[in-house]
């Protein structure tokens, strides 16, 4: 199939390319809709609202919504426990799932009777799968919905999947080689594993194998991965984003330029503290509801921090898109009244690639937050002083702070996986 072929098009040209004015009534619909069937339906919806002081006529859309506290991912485990199997949030009873599946945590996932319960077929249709693709799929199968939560919107849209599920590589380059396997679904860097084994096979992956499209989720994708399995396979590299209580959150289009955010739920960015919505280009945590009548998660904290766009998209689709997903929520640090996460410093040392390693080291001196850079530095700058001044700007620059720059011997830094020490006393 040609690469025109597989970029044009929408699975629901209406709904991904409505105007603002469409996008609210759609939500508000959506919102009011699943906070009345929650409401009656689901114990935990019920619980929610009256804490709240709402009734579900109260809430009639996004700004109704944001009366309501954010329930974090870390407390759904509790509360299933609590009150399991669902604590509180199934709407149906337990015997009219379809399927029932168990994630890290332990969190039970429920999976309701209708067609294309996760909402991955959009995400799918955007990267450029399209019906009749033969699909190797090579997410788990077994007790979480990885594996299933996929194949489902494969064979939605048309395409016949091979539920290889992880693993076998040697097996999974069989099996693209001898049946024509055109799409790929699973990690990109399980994807770049299969490639090297089928160099090692005495194979070249761009012209032994046929594979055009690949989905991939569940890591952080880095521009060089991407480009590194696109050229190895001679394919497209496309992403989603999502979870196993939620299914699909966001998706990329042909444009790559971030995930659009998923129709089949309101997915907010709010102030991980305060649960009020970000500006765009501000980072928050992913809140989530679900317009799911089986499980009406409503303002579901994901724990996962991102930074979104309204910006337009070449692509015609008018959704939101989250630009990067920066990693977990409770890795946030608050530094005079700025979030400082890992990934934003990261970012900003990846810049000076004489420094070997390095800690943030959260301190308070008469009441006042100072953020200190411990620097090893693997090459010793000719002027200590410049360099300092010259990152201290950067880091003022990314992170919106300035910090005090602090050269420390090799070796200095202990516990190098924890990049941000908070040693602030509180009484
Ligand atoms: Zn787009």
């Amino acid at each position: 199939m040609s690469l025109e072929e597989r970029t044009r098009g929408y699975l629901n040209r209406e709904r991904e390319t409505a105007d603002a004015a469409s996008w609210q009534a759609w939500h508000a619909g959506k919102i009011k809709e699943i906070c009345a069937l929650g409401y009656a339906r689901a114990p935990a919806v019920k619980r929610l609202l009256d804490t709240a002081g709402a009734r579900p006529e109260d809430i009639n859309g996004p700004a109704d919504l944001v009366r309501l506290p954010v329930t974090p991912k870390s407390r759904l485990a509790a509360m299933q426990a609590g009150e399991p199997p669902f604590g509180g949030w199934l709407a149906v009873p337990v015997n009219e799932l379809k399927r029932i599946f168990m994630s890290p945590g332990p969190i039970y996932d429920p999976q309701g009777r209708q067609a294309e319960y996760w909402g991955w077929a959009e995400g799918f249709y955007a990267a450029g799968f399209r019906p009749r693709d033969v699909v190797i799929n090579t997410f788990g199968y077994q007790m979480t919905p990885a594996g299933l939560m996929f194949e489902e919107s494969l064979l939605e849209l048309g395409c016949g999947v091979l539920p290889t599920g992880v693993g076998n590589t040697e097996v999974q380059v069989g099996l693209m080689r001898d049946l024509g396997v055109s799409g790929f679904v699973g990690m990109a860097s399980f994807l770049r594993k299969i490639g090297e084994k089928a160099r090692e096979m005495g194979l070249n992956p761009r012209v032994d194998l046929k594979l055009e499209i690949g989905y991939v989720a569940a890591e952080i994708l880095t521009d060089s991965l991407r480009t590194e399995v696109e050229e190895m396979f001679g394919m497209l590299i496309r992403q989603g984003y999502g979870t196993a209580d939620c299914g699909c959150l966001g998706y990329e289009c042909r444009e790559a330029n971030g995930m659009h955010f998923t129709s089949n739920a309101y997915v907010e960015i709010v102030d991980p503290q305060t649960g009020t919505p970000r500006e765009p280009g501000e980072p928050g945590e992913v809140v989530v509801t679900l317009f799911n009548p089986v499980y009406p998660l409503i303002r579901f904290g994901t724990g996962d921090l991102a930074v979104h766009t309204e910006d337009s998209c070449p692509c015609g689709r008018t959704a939101p898109r989250i630009l990067r997903i920066m990693g977990r929520v409770d890795q946030i640090t608050k530094v005079k009244g700025m979030f400082v996460h890992p990934s934003q410093a990261e970012a900003v040392v990846a810049r000076f690639p004489e420094v070997g390693a390095w800690q943030i080291v959260v301190t308070r001196e008469n009441n006042m937050d100072i953020m200190t850079f411990d620097l090893e530095m693997s090459n010793t700058p000719a002027d200590p002083a410049v360099f300092a001044a010259a990152f201290a700007n950067a880091v003022q620059e990314g992170l919106k702070l300035k910090p005090v720059v602090n050269f420390v011997p090799a070796g200095a830094i202990e516990e190098r996986d924890k990049k941000i020490r908070d040693e602030r006393q509180w009484d």
